[in-house]
C-alpha cells in the first residue's frame, strides 16, 4: 500500500471560493514545493496529510488546507 495526495495527481481538483471576493481559489500545489521536505510543516502529526496553498488571482487572498491521503 501506498498513500498519495488525490490532489497532487490530479485525482481530485480542490474547490473553494474566495472569502473576499468570492472568486475560485486556485491550487497553488503542494506546500513541499515551497519549504522543502524538512520543514516543520512536515512533522510526524501530519504525515498523512498534504498541505495545499489555495490562492486567488482576484484579490492576492490566500489560504492553506491539510488534505487527507488516499491509500492505494
Ligand atoms: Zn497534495
Ligand atoms: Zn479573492
Amino acid at each position: 500500500m501506498d498513500k498519495l495526495c488525490p490532489a497532487c495527481n490530479g485525482l481530485d481538483v480542490i474547490k473553494d471560493q474566495c472569502p473576499i471576493c468570492g472568486e475560485q481559489l486556485l491550487d497553488g500545489g503542494s506546500l513541499q514545493n515551497y519549504v522543502g521536505p524538512y520543514s516543520p510543516y512536515m512533522e510526524s502529526d501530519i504525515e498523512n496529510q498534504c498541505i495545499h496553498i489555495l490562492y486567488c488571482a482576484e484579490c492576492g487572498y490566500d489560504a492553506r488546507i491539510a488534505l487527507q491521503l488516499i491509500y492505494i
